[in-house]
């Protein structure tokens, strides 16, 4: 018995520093890794700063304070509802 097949040797797969895929934030333009963000929106800002200035506010935030509001809305137009006299019975 003749032995042909000897160890081969694996070549060892190129990783990054870090196995996971990094992003690109979308303000800073940074490569950050998304589980290591501080943004709520970790696949779009490498951190929290990103998206409070990007955003003007914080997810995060949302949910304990509400954001200043940009321009005063215009009251919501009721419908028009024509008031159903009763028929007038004489
Ligand atoms: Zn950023």
């Amino acid at each position: 018995m003749v032995e042909t097949s000897g160890p081969e040797s694996t070549p060892t797969p190129v990783f990054g520093p870090d196995s996971e895929e990094m992003l690109r934030c979308t303000r800073c333009e940074l490569r950050y890794v998304p589980s290591k963000s501080t943004s709520s929106l970790r696949l779009t800002y490498c951190s929290f700063l990103c998206e409070l200035g990007d955003l003007g506010f914080s997810i995060a935030g949302l949910e304990h304070m509400e954001p200043q509001p940009k321009a005063i809305e215009a009251p919501a137009v009721e419908p028009e509802q024509q008031p159903t006299e009763p028929a007038i019975v004489e």
